[in-house]
């Protein structure tokens, strides 16, 4: 088994207490994008636009999100060569959700607080969607009693990732400029201000419904928190809608681990390991070792 990732330090921390604040980068950036978009759509929306912008959201999303963010860069599920993990994270970053280092922490934040027996409304996404959209886009939570959180060092010594974590907004840029170039006015609006809005958004509603009460194989007692499966969304979440599986066994690359379960960051990273450009690819760990789990009734 792959050994887990501990980057959360939280003796003197406490997941239920500490206040909702504006977080005003994140949110002027989501509303500019959201803006831009919405009043372009009359005078610059064409078929070629549409298309672009359909490619450009699901590659981003399934390969530089799902595979480079969140199965490699944060839970370490393969091994891959370290140019082939920096492609896999600058396309991660041109989601245009956060840097490098933010989106480890965020996550991690927010899975520690989810384990922990009980924790802040804001961590569980127990507030009504449209409330909910609006702390999360907009928001972010100040601890009374934070937690301490520590990048291991290959990951915060490297400098490609330091120079993302500092500049990830501006990496829109060059690729604003090439669909400029390419389609115009029309391009820009739907591959960039769409695609950013719509993966952001799409992000958080994947994952307002998998941390609300939901079908899923597997409980964690301990746990405050359950994840939830969403059944036939396997294409359009890129696999990341077994999330029951993913709390369960996040040492594993593969999240729809059952044959009906449509995992498509799975497929591409089984590819990517028949060519041999990965290897040492996490799978749930042996019965032996799953004490802290329990089949749902
Ligand atoms: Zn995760
Ligand atoms: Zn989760």
């Amino acid at each position: 088994m792959r050994p887990p990732v501990f980057r959360i330090d939280a003796s003197n921390a406490d997941p239920r207490y500490g206040k909702i604040v504006w977080a005003p980068g994140k949110s002027i950036w989501i509303n500019s994008c959201l803006i831009t978009f919405i009043f372009s759509i009359p005078f610059a929306t064409t078929l070629s636009a549409v298309v672009v912008f359909s490619l450009l959201t699901y590659t981003t999303l399934l390969i530089g999100h799902s595979l480079g963010a969140h199965r490699k860069l944060i839970h370490r599920t393969f091994d891959c060569s370290k140019w082939l993990e920096r492609t896999l994270v600058y396309l991660g970053v041109l989601v245009g959700m956060a840097g490098p280092f933010g989106l480890v922490r965020i996550h991690d934040i927010r899975d520690w607080a989810q384990r922990e027996n009980q924790c802040h409304d804001f961590f569980a996404h127990r507030y009504p969607f449209f409330r909910d959209a609006l702390y999360q886009l907009n928001c972010t939570f100040e601890f009374e009693q934070p937690p301490k959180f520590r990048l291991e060092d290959e990951i915060a010594a490297d400098r490609f990732y330091q120079f993302l974590e500092k500049t990830w907004i501006l990496h829109q840029l060059p690729l604003a400029l090439i669909l400029f170039l390419i389609g115009g006015w029309p391009w820009v609006v739907w591959g960039t201000f769409g695609r950013v809005f719509v993966s952001v958004f799409g992000h958080w509603t994947v994952t307002y419904f998998t941390h609300n009460p939901g079908p899923g194989t597997w409980i964690i007692p301990a746990a405050g928190v359950q994840a939830s499966n969403l059944p036939g969304l396997g294409f359009i979440t890129m696999g990341e809608c077994w999330h029951n599986n993913h709390h369960a066994f996040p040492e594993s690359a593969r999240i729809g681990i059952n044959a009906n379960e449509f995992d498509p960051g799975w497929l591409v990273l089984d590819s990517l390991h028949r060519f041999g450009l990965v290897w040492n690819v996490g799978v749930p760990r042996d019965e032996s070792l799953r004490e802290d789990l329990e089949i749902a009734a």
